[in-house]
C-alpha cells in the first residue's frame, strides 16, 4: 500500500517515548529525509520494528540509550522505481557474546533461556523478524559488543509509489533531523 514511511515510523517510535523514560533510558529517532513516498507494508513494519524495540528496551539497562534510525539509497540494482529503505535499532546495552551471535536468529534460542532470567520472552522475535524481511527481500543483519551494546540493522527495497497515488500531506520536518524523543 503506498504512503509515507517516515512519518509512519516517527508515529510508531514515539508511541514507546514514555515506556522508554519510564525504564531511565535516553530515546531518539534520527531520519536522514523527512518524507518518502513508497509502497510499504505497514503492519509487518510494526511488527518488526516493535521485535527489535523491545529487545532494545529489555537488553538495556537504565541510563542506556536506545535510537532508531531512517535512511533511503537509490536501488538501482533493482530497478529505476526503488529504494533501500533502511531501519537501524542501536542500544547500548549488555551485548551478546561472539559464542552466541551465530544463533541469535534461531527460532526460540536465548543466551540466557534459565527460568531466572529477568527479561521475558520465548526466543521467537529475531527469527520472526528475519523471515519477515527475508519473504520481502530485505535484510536484517545483527553487530553486538559485550557491555557496548547492540546494533540491529533492517534494509528492505521498496518501489517508489507513485505521487499521483499518495494522498498529499503536510511535510513533517527539516530534510535532516535529530529528534530528542524523551529528556535525557
Ligand atoms: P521474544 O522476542 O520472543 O519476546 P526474546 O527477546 O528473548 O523473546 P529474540 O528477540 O528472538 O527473543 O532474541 C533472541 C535473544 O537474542 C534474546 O533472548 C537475547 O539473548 C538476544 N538479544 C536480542 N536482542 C538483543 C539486544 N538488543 N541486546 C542484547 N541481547 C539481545
Ligand atoms: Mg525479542
Amino acid at each position: 500500500v503506498p504512503g509515507e514511511v517516515v512519518g509512519f515510523v516517527r508515529g510508531l517510535v514515539g508511541s514507546f517515548e514514555s515506556f522508554a523514560q519510564q525504564r531511565g533510558l535516553t530515546y531518539g529517532f534520527e531520519a536522514a529525509l523527512s518524507t518518502l513516498y513508497v509502497e510499504f507494508d505497514a503492519d509487518k513494519l510494526e511488527k518488526v520494528l516493535i521485535n527489535l524495540l523491545s529487545n532494545a528496551f529489555k537488553f538495556t539497562p537504565k541510563g542506556g540509550e536506545v535510537t532508531v534510525q531512517l535512511r533511503a539509497e537509490a536501488a538501482p540494482e533493482l530497478d529505476a522505481h526503488s529504494m533501500w529503505v533502511e531501519l537501524m535499532v542501536r542500544d547500548t546495552g549488555c551485548g551478546i557474546a561472539p559464542a552466541h551471535m551465530p544463533h541469535v536468529f534461531d527460532r526460540f534460542y536465548q543466551v540466557d533461556s534459565t527460568d531466572t532470567r529477568e527479561q521475558e520472552g520465548t526466543g521467537i522475535g529475531l527469527a520472526l523478524s528475519k523471515e519477515l524481511m527475508v519473504l520481502h527481500g530485505g535484510t536484517i543483519t545483527l553487530a553486538s559488543e559485550v557491555g557496548q551494546g547492540t546494533r540491529v540493522v533492517v534494509r528492505l527495497p521498496l518501489p517508489l509509489a507513485a505521487t499521483s497515488t499518495v494522498p498529499v500531506t503536510a511535510a513533517t520536518g527539516p530534510a535532516v533531523e535529530h529528534a530528542q524523543l524523551a529528556a535525557s
